[in-house]
């Protein structure tokens, strides 16, 4: 393939004949997207003059769709299982855990997703280090917000326990040791378990597991080491103490109260909140082995859904972002299957396939910290693109079909190459 070298003209590529998913909201519509180097140099519409063609390779699509890159915004990278490989648990010997990681971020590059914001590791250090090495450009992977492991308090049932708490002790300045050592190692994401999780011990989402002295002295510590809070949230004081003290997201949410749900709205612009429905759907659907009991997560994950289904459109209503990301990485919902949030945005939440492409592409490039140059397709945005077979604004579901996915750019650079012709 021409042009692959960085630097000079022949780096462009020109996407002509393709139906453009800008990740705005608007409808698509037949043109074409000019890419030099890592960035979008010009959008074309219908009844504009065709973009400059010199020196650019050209590739054909034919009427597919081009997006932008999805953002997973609740990845665990080292969560063992993927579409590729079945784990039975959590946890892997540590050489295996460092390689099936990058294995991972491979795999979710290979469908579709471009970035992704760590909810969590199970290695220290993994993911920055991982990070550092798809940003050389020595591994394939989405960009990555990466974390480290999420600290919690320890769970009597460890079968399924991913918050494999680094020893700690309790109070403000355990926690604030914690946080710095996340950002010591460069980890941009530090995630605590605020609430418990019923799915793991039944009752204990309404459990509140820092004291309010401990969750302020987080936010002090963040904001001086420059690191964002992300907490596993289910129950209303979890999520009143993250906002109060500064969290930028929150997963779950699930029991949010009047008074939680106007405290999100007040802090609209800053929090990002992550249902995380693919693993209640995965948890509803699984068919697990005789000897693996999951009646206690089924029941549990039947009342979750019941709430969030009213709970998002509420949120949605308020002007709160919502973001997919599902909790990929048990055996019963491997990475790979990430795009199937998408789906259940629509199929749970009231979205239309429309809205659950804008939270999965410019949501998406907010919560990456992004926003201005990720997760759209406009000019000066980076070239984090997707060439799709088939109009995923009509079927949302066509995502999860890596098939489909015709090409794969990121940061310029195709991952997956279509069949390309010089343009004459
Ligand atoms: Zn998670």
């Amino acid at each position: 393939m021409p042009g692959h070298e960085r630097g000079g003209l022949l780096e462009a590529t020109l996407f002509t004949n393709v139906s453009i998913f800008d990740g705005s909201g608007s409808a698509p519509f037949a043109g074409e997207v000019l890419v030099r180097g890592s960035r979008i140099v010009g959008v074309g519409r219908p009844g504009q003059p065709p973009l400059p063609r010199a020196g650019a390779q050209v590739v054909d699509g034919g009427g597919a769709t081009l997006m932008p890159g999805l953002v997973e915004a609740h990845a665990h990278l080292s969560w063992p299982s993927s579409v590729e490989r079945f784990v039975p648990g959590m946890s892997l010997p540590p050489d295996d855990l460092l390689l099936n990681t990058a294995r991972n971020a491979r795999i979710l590059l290979d469908h579709g997703f471009t970035s992704a914001y760590s909810a969590g590791s199970l290695g220290v250090t993994v993911e920055t280090s991982l990070k550092a090495h798809i940003d050389s450009g020595g591994m394939p992977g989405p960009r990555l917000v990466p974390s480290s492991i999420e600290r919690a308090p320890p769970v009597s049932d460890a079968s399924l326990d991913a918050g494999q708490a680094i020893a700690h002790g309790g109070g403000p300045e355990a926690i604030k040791a914690f946080v710095r050592h996340c950002a010591g190692i460069g980890a941009k994401a530090v995630k605590f378990m605020l609430s418990g999780e019923s799915a793991l011990k039944p009752g204990a989402s309404h459990q509140l597991l820092y004291t309010e002295d401990e969750i302020r002295a987080a936010g002090e510590q963040a904001r001086e080491s420059d690191v964002w809070l992300t907490g596993h949230a289910h129950c209303k004081d979890a999520i009143k103490l993250g906002l109060k003290h500064g969290f930028r997201v929150l997963y779950h949410c699930t029991y949010a109260d009047p008074e939680a749900l106007d405290m999100l709205e007040a802090r609209r612009d800053g929090i990002f909140v992550g249902p995380t429905i693919g693993i209640v759907q995965a948890t509803l659907d699984a068919q697990p082995p005789p000897h693996m009991d999951m009646t206690d997560m089924k029941a549990d994950a039947a009342i979750v859904l019941e709430h969030q289904m009213r709970l998002v459109p509420e949120l949605r209503k308020r002007g709160i972002r919502v973001v997919p990301g599902g909790d990929y990485g048990f055996p019963f919902n491997p990475n790979g299957r990430n795009a199937r949030d998408l789906e259940l945005f629509v199929r749970h939440f009231g979205y239309t396939p429309t809205e659950a492409l804008v939270a999965a592409t410019r949501l998406g490039g907010e919560i990456m910290g992004m926003a201005g140059e990720l997760g759209q397709i406009k000019t000066g945005f980076l070239a984090d693109l997707l060439l799709v077979q088939g109009d995923p604004t009509q079927d949302v579901s066509l995502l999860q079909d890596r098939h489909r996915l015709l090409a794969i750019i990121k940061d310029g650079r195709f991952h997956k190459a279509p069949a390309i012709r010089p343009w004459s």
